[in-house]
């Protein structure tokens, strides 16, 4: 093979990959399905997220990715090698969990350099690598600190560097962001997407926190009950959910059932149009910031719905209106406060909610 070759073969083997794999646990004398058979696959440099409700199986995939779980069926790869059997210290990831436990009495520059020091790392190479780490999760000058002395924001920094700093091929993070109050959460997600576009290497995140995931991830899976509903980037879970589950899971969503026929469903004395779609038993979301909200009926080629503003509340930069329709559904609907705003609905009005026929998306169930 030559050079070209092997560098393509590469490049096209995925990090991580997972085959069908099952978790059973033995509690109380019952097997308990931790994760049910989920197949994924992850590619070199990617940040990827695991996101889901607590108790669904994302900690127990991520165990057996880092291999401190042995899958009781399926197989994990990591570059194309079967590591199934292979334990957590002979495998090329590092995890970082939530609780990211630096050593309380060693100094931030001592943390950082343990990992290194215990492998005999020659004194120089220490000094470079962990100096580099340190400017790259922006803690250069406070070498000497110890963890008490830090934020939570900084000792969680502390925790990468110490992970990244054996330069492993992949980082898996637990919720590493979960004991951080919300602003730091923010300042500190966007600095973890820096860190990883700048060290280049793949992020696996568990999170059960969606804007973090839609903020962060190039891919997300969203796992319910020990299974992936839906594998995709940020926008398509957004924007066109595969389930009744994630479109509920990943913010607001609008549901309408009904029967479609040729391309359109009754609603409420209304029409929501869902083309390229078999005619029959329907299920359809609509996001609330796609709907506008007007005292006339929209004609032309949209989704146009009659309904009766139950509620009204006023959020800021946007206002949230809830619509009742005349079979009884609610429909969630924002609308932006701009400068140009014609809408100033209030409850008890009458009105017609319209949206472009390519935000009513199909899904499953
Ligand atoms: P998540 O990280 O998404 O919150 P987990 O992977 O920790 O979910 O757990 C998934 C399911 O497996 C839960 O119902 C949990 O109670 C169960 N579980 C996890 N670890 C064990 C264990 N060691 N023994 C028995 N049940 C477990
Ligand atoms: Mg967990």
């Amino acid at each position: 093979m030559t050079a070209l070759q092997e560098s393509t073969e590469v490049a096209t083997v995925a990090a991580i990959q997972l085959d069908d794999v099952v978790k059973e646990y033995l509690s109380h004398g019952e097997v308990v399905q931790a994760v049910k058979g989920v197949s994924l696959s992850i590619a070199e440099g990617e940040f990827f997220s695991l996101l889901g409700p607590s108790g669904c199986g994302k900690t127990t995939t991520m165990r057996m990715i880092a291999g401190f779980e042995e899958p009781s069926r399926g197989l994990v790869r990591l570059y194309g090698n079967d590591v199934t059997n292979v334990p957590p210290n002979k495998r090329d990831v590092n995890m970082v969990f939530q609780s990211y436990a630096l050593f309380p009495h060693m100094n931030v520059w001592d943390n950082v350099a343990f990992g290194l020091r215990q492998r005999k790392t020659p004194d120089a190479e220490v000094r470079r690598r962990v100096g580099e780490m340190l400017e790259i999760v922006d803690l250069t000058g406070r070498e000497k600190r110890r963890p008490r002395e830090m934020s939570g924001g900084q000792q969680q920094r502390v925790a990468l560097a110490r992970a990244l700093v054996n330069n492993p091929r992949a980082l898996l993070l637990d919720e590493p962001l979960g004991a951080l109050d919300l602003k730091l959460r923010q300042a500190m997600q966007i600095e973890l997407k820096r860190i990883q576009r700048e060290v280049g290497i793949t992020f696996v995140y568990v999170t059960h926190d969606q804007s973090e995931a839609l903020t962060m991830s190039d891919r997300i899976a969203v796992m319910n009950d020990g299974l992936v509903e839906q594998l995709a980037g940020p926008r398509e879970i957004y924007e066109a959910p595969a389930s009744a589950f994630v479109a509920g899971f990943i913010g607001t969503s609008n549901l309408l059932a009904g029967t479609l026929t040729g391309g359109v469903l009754e609603v409420g004395g209304g029409r929501v149009l869902v083309p390229g779609h078999d005619d029959g038993e329907i299920t359809v979301t609509v996001r609330p910031e796609k709907i506008t909200i007007s005292t006339e009926e929209s004609t032309g080629d949209v989704s146009a719905v009659p309904g009766t503003v139950s509620e009204v509340v006023y959020l800021g930069t946007y206002n949230s209106y809830a619509v009742r329709l005349a079979d009884g559904a609610e429909v969630t609907v924002f609308q932006q406060n701009a400068v140009d705003a014609s809408t100033t609905a209030e409850r008890g009005d009458s009105v017609w909610l319209s949206w472009q026929p390519q935000h009513s998306y199909a899904i499953g169930r």
